[in-house]
């Protein structure tokens, strides 16, 4: 049951006020004219191209950045695994690069030296060893829960944050994600690699010191499965990308982009599911993540640097998930899938409505989105250390 409200709309709006009203002009407004209050506006069903989902925006009365609650990410401290000297506190690690220093000879395994590193997740979702042992239990169908879970320490400085390193740092991140990446395909195994991002506690994360984290499927998982399919669906109607078209149509438009360069395009999609969601799109057709070019890190590193500090500006250093979305390991070489990366502020709660319907209410339209970001000004990095 929605509740319709009547009063004079706050000055900042509580989001699940802001949703019902949202609803309630959706339930009381006639197409294309007004609503029972006199509104003159309707929401808008946005459609996103790939997947098909529909998606609630807000057209008029925008929430704007300063709407949203703020939940600034802090560092708080305390003992942490990741920091140098507490190797031995994590599982022994699988790689890690370790400059080498004035020529000396390389540092030992488990012990500090190193700027990236990955481990194993001490608390993995999935077991490595074993078999996927597929069975049937009448109608329902079950697996052995394989997989594998690593952490990538993404530098050796507590107090620093994937918007705060300098690009040549998030590049190095970049080359660990693929190696790890290139390493696991191997495991035949596997159908999947997920690489992805839990940002302050908001968004997940259970240690502040910064980490990406990696997870093997044996499985592609749903989401990933949609967006294939639908781009699959697409290419085989149009005969053509529709990542590619995307980023065409958005360049032209430019009224959804946030950032770009010589390789990357960074737009707020046009049917987004959350408010300042933002995707990151290589410009020429590549379907794995893997299968970028060095020239292409060094770009991807800037553009997820320049992203990352206008969000923090805009949003008072948000909390966020990002995720890399790639072609499935076995099939990494395709015409129809553009491998990206989204990049979800936290920013609302997903509640009831979305849970029930797959719908979801974002109460910044995109454009709107874009246009802060884009406004907000961005050093060029100083690449140092
Ligand atoms: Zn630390
Ligand atoms: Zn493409
Ligand atoms: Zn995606």
């Amino acid at each position: 049951m929605v509740t319709v409200y009547y009063e004079e709309r706050p000055e900042t709006p509580t989001i699940e006020l802001f949703q019902n009203s949202l609803l309630s002009s959706l339930n009381t407004c006639t197409p294309g004219g007004s609503g029972l209050e006199g509104n003159n506006y309707l929401p808008e069903l946005r459609k996103d191209p790939i997947v098909g989902r529909w998606v609630i925006i807000s057209t008029d009365r925008a929430k704007r950045p300063t709407d949203f609650t703020r939940d600034e990410v802090k560092m708080k401290g305390g003992f942490c695994p990741f920091c140098y000297g507490n190797e031995g506190k994590t599982p022994p690690e699988i790689q890690a690069y370790r400059p080498n220093q004035n020529g000396g000879p390389p540092a030992q395994r488990d012990t500090p030296g190193w700027s990236v590193r990955v481990v194993p997740n001490k608390f993995p979702a999935l077991g490595i060893e074993g078999n996927l042992n597929r069975q049937a239990e009448g109608m329902f169908d079950k697996m052995n829960g394989i997989g594998a879970h690593e952490v990538i320490i993404e530098t050796n400085d507590h107090n620093a944050t994937l918007a705060t390193l300098p690009p040549k740092k998030i590049e190095d991140l970049l080359w660990a994600f693929r190696d790890r990446i290139l390493d696991l395909k191997k495991d035949k195994r596997f159908k999947y690699i997920l690489i992805f991002k839990n940002h302050g506690e908001a968004a997940g994360a259970s240690l502040e010191h910064a980490h990406s984290q990696l997870i093997a499927l044996p499985i592609v998982p749903i989401y990933v499965a949609e967006e294939i399919e639908g781009a699959k669906q697409y290419y085989i109607y149009k005969e053509r990308c529709v990542f590619c078209d995307i980023v065409q149509q958005e360049t032209e438009a430019g009224i959804r982009v946030v950032a770009e360069n010589d390789d990357f395009l960074t737009i707020a999609p046009y049917a987004p599911r959350f408010p300042f969601e933002t995707w990151i799109l290589p410009k020429e057709h590549e379907s794995a993540f893997e299968n970028s070019s060095s020239h292409m890190f060094e770009n991807l590193a800037k553009a997820i640097h320049v992203l990352l500090n206008k969000a923090n500006q805009v949003l008072d250093s948000p909390p966020y998930n990002l995720v890399i979305h790639s072609s499935p390991t076995q099939e990494s070489s395709n015409e129809h899938y553009h491998w990206h990366i989204e990049v979800m502020p936290k920013l609302t709660k997903t509640a009831g409505f979305e849970w029930g319907t797959g719908f979801y209410i974002n109460p910044t339209p995109p454009e709107e989105a874009a246009k802060f970001l884009r406004a907000a000004t961005v050093e060029e990095a100083v690449v140092t250390g």
